[in-house]
């Protein structure tokens, strides 16, 4: 069951001052500039924060006492307070992260043989109304800071195992990336950047239920691995499954994934929810593939996890691995998730803040 952690008494709660991991290295610079510093200093700064996860400003041991006291008066250095961290059967855990107002956000270290990815949220709650997804059901709560996108990173790396390291991200946790870009953009810049967490963008992947205009800005910005929720094959499906349809029908949608600049991210994954009856025919399958035939994709099905309530049952194995085939068959990589965490209700659409279910 879960374990309990201290809180972080150097954290200053409410405080309005912005937060030192929100900042880039060109604002750093200035900073260090205004309290008469050497430029350099900024770039240490950012290796104390991102390269060794300093707790506090004092922990800058390197930087002198007159920066550190004028960064401590300008700057805040939140941490997330780990609630909780349920621990799965199959090595999967869930952190339950406490914000600064009460709000609640779960965060899932997945480790497989070959990686471990930490599976991130962008948003307390979410807006886009999925009707299979646990995290609809709680509304749109708020959109996540910088800061507390970059904590779950952080407080993660604090849960692995001894050995263990985190290799990639996905942003497939609560909410929909795409609908806080400017704070996901400045997050990703801090994450990718040689002076930040420099984790490569090829292990990175932002899961979009497919907010057309802010895709072709995030493949424009950013070298990361895009990933879009389709899960149905006709507008009338998916304008119920998926509500965001009406604003983006599958058209628009799918002409704006054949004009993205792919480069290296040679495919985009399309993730498809098994749902028992409603999306698993073998003609389901058919039209999946020649929807997807003029674009470079692979197709990522997802068992459906249930929860209470969901009106939704998963798809049998057989129908599963029956639809898989007629798409590898018709020359398209798919590839079948495996559910992780689902006896800690971490699996994918399963994540929603506990508290919030009072
Ligand atoms: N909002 C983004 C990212 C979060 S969801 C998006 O829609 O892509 C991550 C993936 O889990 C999405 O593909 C989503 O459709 C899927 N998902 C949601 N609820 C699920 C459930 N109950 N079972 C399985 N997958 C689910």
């Amino acid at each position: 069951m879960g374990e309990v952690t201290s809180f972080d008494p150097s954290s200053q709660a409410h405080s309005n001052l912005r937060d030192l991991r929100e900042m880039l290295l060109y604002e750093l610079e200035e900073v260090t500039a205004e309290a008469g510093e050497a430029p350099y200093r900024a770039r240490q700064v950012m290796r104390w924060l991102w390269a060794h996860d300093a707790l506090s400003i004092d922990a800058m041991r390197d930087i002198p006492v007159r920066l550190r006291e004028y960064l401590k008066l300008n700057f805040k250095l939140g941490l997330l307070k780990s609630a909780r961290v349920v621990r799965s059967v199959d090595g999967t855990r869930k952190l339950l992260l406490l914000l600064d107002d009460g709000a609640e956000i779960e965060s899932v270290i997945i480790p497989t043989v070959a990686r471990t990815t930490l599976c991130i949220s962008s948003q307390a709650g979410c807006a886009m109304a999925c009707r299979f997804c646990a995290t609809a059901r709680m509304g749109l709560i708020r959109n996540l800071q910088v800061s507390e996108i970059l904590g779950q990173v952080l407080a993660a790396r604090t849960k692995c195992y001894e050995g263990e390291r985190l290799t990639n991200y996905v942003f497939m946790g609560m909410g929909e990336p795409l609908a806080n870009y400017p704070r996901l953009s400045r997050a990703l810049t801090i994450m990718t950047a040689d002076w930040g967490a420099a984790i490569s963008p090829r292990r990175i992947t932002v899961s979009t239920v497919g907010l057309v205009p802010m895709m072709k800005r995030l493949m424009t910005d950013f070298q990361v691995n895009l990933a879009v929720s389709l899960h149905a094959t006709s507008d009338e499906l998916r304008d119920r499954l998926a509500p965001v349809n009406r604003r983006y029908p599958l058209a628009e949608l799918l002409d704006a994934c054949r004009r993205l600049p792919l480069n290296h991210r040679s495919r985009i994954t399309f993730e498809y929810v098994m749902l028992n009856g409603v999306n698993d025919s073998p003609e389901d399958a058919h039209r999946l593939l020649r929807m997807l035939a003029p674009l470079k994709s692979k197709v990522n099905l997802i068992s459906f996890n249930p929860f209470p309530g969901a009106g939704f049952q998963s798809s049998p194995r057989k129908l599963v691995e029956d639809f898989q085939t007629i798409l590898l068959q018709g020359n398209l990589t798919a590839t079948i998730r495996e559910s992780r965490g689902q006896d800690i209700a971490a699996a994918c659409g399963q994540l929603y803040a506990e508290g919030s279910q009072e």
